[in-house]
């Protein structure tokens, strides 16, 4: 799967998807990500991508042409669905996550200053997606959040499959409390089911934590 980010800060990237998971499937070619400087589709001497807004107001908005142009250019080698990041979209949660992850790619645009220009939204955008109910000063992190939460979805990524269904949101044995050794640690025991290789109990105990744990897993 490929996702291209539309960014003025794309050295904010490389660092966050060299480690891990994420790292390791780029490493191995199951994703590509590339991040690319909003910057290097200006045309003038100040390489500028915001204006002032129409009709006033506080702040700056992101110039559509640069958007445009960026989001054209990567369209050449990703045929997936652009997204925005966005405080007023649709929030992200694990089902976006799945169907996004049917996706071939993303082309994931971040917004900066007061917003983008909202022909950017009309005239491209396929997703406007949230990360939760509070304002950020940028749409990077949100987009590292999106793509992380994506792309450990796509196969392979995670080395067991088994344990993208013990996740939460993942299947009924959602969010349970895990332990590995020592067994006693500071006098704090692992629950003796969890010692017991009795099965059936283990999946038993673990149900009744996850929905202790997580009531919403409990729609799934
Ligand atoms: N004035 C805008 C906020 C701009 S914040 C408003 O109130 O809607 C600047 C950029 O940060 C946004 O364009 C978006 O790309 C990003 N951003 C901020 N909060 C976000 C959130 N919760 N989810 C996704 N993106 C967010």
């Amino acid at each position: 799967m490929r996702f291209d980010v539309i960014t003025i800060f794309p050295d904010m990237f490389g660092p966050v998807f060299r480690q891990g998971v994420v790292g390791r499937a780029v490493e191995r070619g199951l994703i590509e990500l590339q991040a690319h400087d909003l910057r290097d589709f200006t045309h003038d001497r100040h390489r500028q991508v915001d204006d002032v807004p129409f009709g006033g107001g506080p702040g700056m908005v992101m110039k559509p042409e640069p958007v445009f142009e960026a989001v054209e250019s990567v369209m050449l080698n990703n045929s997936g669905p652009v997204v925005l990041l966005e405080p007023w979209g649709r929030r992200l949660d694990q089902r976006l996550a799945e169907e996004l992850a049917k996706e071939p790619g993303l082309i994931i645009v971040c917004g900066r200053y007061e917003g983008i220009d909202d022909r950017v939204r009309t005239g491209l955008a396929a997703y406007e997606i949230s990360i939760g109910d509070y304002v950020l000063s940028g749409g990077e992190i949100p987009a590292m959040v999106l793509i992380d939460a994506v792309g450990r979805l796509v196969p392979g990524v995670v080395g067991d499959p088994d344990s993208l269904v013990q996740d939460t949101f993942g299947g009924d044995l959602a969010g349970c409390p895990q332990f590995t050794r020592p067994a006693e640690y500071r006098g704090m025991r692992v629950p003796d089911v969890l010692l017991s290789g009795d099965h059936a109990r283990v999946r038993q105990w673990r149900r009744q934590q996850a929905a202790q744990r997580h009531p919403v897993n409990n729609i799934h």
